[in-house]
Parts: structure tokens; sequence; C-alpha cells
């Protein structure tokens, strides 16, 4: 309230006021203390348009682009403005596709990045704490063990993803991440590929979590099969049908997944 009242006092302009109001023929009706205090808006103003009568009533518009001003307010340009454009990283269409579930797709992102709290980065914050892989008992739980280098995660992973990758299905997240993005690959085992990498992480992460509380260990056989009712409930749910060129995903599926 108190900065509303210094303002209005020090520019002279009344909050009820129009722009017209604010503008004289020869330049903007501005108090001079408020050029002493605000001279980054009087500069603005002095290189701005007056507003005449004759063009009609004060309207507000949005400004979606730098130059180009709307009636209505679009959040998608108008994020896309604000933002900070930074280059697409290579690994951008692993997480962010259309038929990603946006839970797994953020999870994934962190993966990524490395973010999520293993063994290693919370001992990286709580000197001395220990927390080792609660599926091999190896003493650094880390990213690259979980996913998929360790024994159990690594058959859960062949299960599901062998017969879309084939020879190149490997323990190695740098290998795996190579082979995921391969261009020569047919629209249908691209999507596929995709949806099970992240279906994967998400339920052997879920069932890190629940083996680090106490919880009842699933086996091999129990994961594998969760993963391949998620992909399935996923593809059912985005619904292609007709002459669309994603109809046979399902099917393909069906096809690749015989566990
Ligand atoms: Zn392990």
């Amino acid at each position: 309230m108190e900065k509303r009242c210094t303002f209005g006092s020090t520019t002279g302009w009344r909050w009820s006021a129009t722009l017209a109001e604010a503008a004289q023929e020869n330049g903007w009706n501005i108090r001079r203390c408020g050029h002493r205090r605000y001279p980054h808006l009087c500069d603005t103003l002095a290189e701005a348009p007056r507003p005449v009568a004759i063009a009609g009533p004060d309207i507000a518009l949005w400004r979606p682009e730098e130059d180009d001003f709307k009636p209505y307010f679009s959040p998608t340009k108008t994020w896309d403005y604000l933002r900070v454009k930074k280059t697409k990283l290579p690994w951008h269409c692993i997480v962010w596709f259309p038929q990603a579930n946006p839970r797994q797709a953020f999870m994934v992102w962190l993966v990524f990045k490395d973010k999520l709290s293993t063994g290693i980065t919370i001992r990286m914050r709580e000197w001395g704490t220990q927390k080792g892989c609660v599926y091999c008992r190896k003493k650094d739980e880390s990213r690259d063990d979980l996913f998929f280098a360790c024994q159990y995660t690594l058959t859960v992973w062949m299960n599901v993803a062998e017969k879309l990758l084939g020879a190149v299905t490997t323990p190695d997240w740098e290998d795996t991440i190579a082979s995921l993005q391969r261009p020569n690959r047919n629209i249908l085992d691209t999507i596929l590929l995709r949806l099970v990498f992240q279906t994967a992480i998400y339920v052997l992460w879920k069932e890190r979590n629940t083996r680090r509380h106490g919880g009842v260990c699933a086996s091999v056989d129990t994961t594998t099969k969760v993963i391949g009712r998620l992909i399935k409930n996923r593809i059912s749910s985005v619904k292609y049908r007709g002459n669309h060129k994603l109809r046979g995903l399902l099917v393909k599926w069906f096809i690749v997944y015989t566990y």
C-alpha cells in the first residue's frame, strides 16, 4: 500500500487514471520528482508513442512474443516467450515424447540428471552415512548400478527389452542410452523401447524404495509382469484407431513381450 501511494504521489498519477489522462500533447504528464525517482520508466515512456483520444478507449493486450500483441492470453506462447531457451540435449526424446506417462518421464529426467537420492548422493549430503544397493548389497548404491548393472535389474531389463534391443542389450548406462538413440529403427519399436525404458526405471525405483523401507521383496518374475502390465495399460489408454500410424502399437507390444 505504501509503495502504491508513493508511486501515485511521485508521478502525479491517480491509480484509476487512463493512459490518455497521463499524457499531454507535448509529452507525458509526470512530476519532476517522478523523473528523479523512476528514470528508467520515464526513458521508456519518452520513446513510446503518446496515446491520443481519437484512437478510442484504452484496451489491455497480452504480449505473447516480442513484437506481437493479442487481446487474449495464451499460456503456451507466454511461457515460451518468458522461458530461458537452451540447446536441446541429445537424450531429450527418450524422456519427453507424446506417449510417455508424465510421472515416469519426470522421474527419468531426474535419473538422467543423476538427481535421485541414491546411496552415493545421500553419502555426499550426510557424510559417513552409507547406503548399499538393496538388490546386490554392493557398498555404494549408484544410478548406473540400479539401471541396469545390478544382476536383479539387468535380468528384469533383459526380460522386457531384449526382443526390441537384441544383442545390444547391455548393463552399461551409457551404452543403453546410445542404443536407445539409434536412428534406423521403425517408429513402433522406437516408441515401445522408450516406454519400456521409462516404465522399467519407474518400477525398479519403486521396488528399490519398498525394499529400503522394509517391504516385501518382489521377485524378478513379478517385477517383469508389473512392467508389462503398465505398458499394456498405457498403450491402451492412448487409443490409436482407424488409420493412425501408431494403431499397431499394442499388437507389436504383444509380439515383443512374451513373458
Ligand atoms: Zn546393485
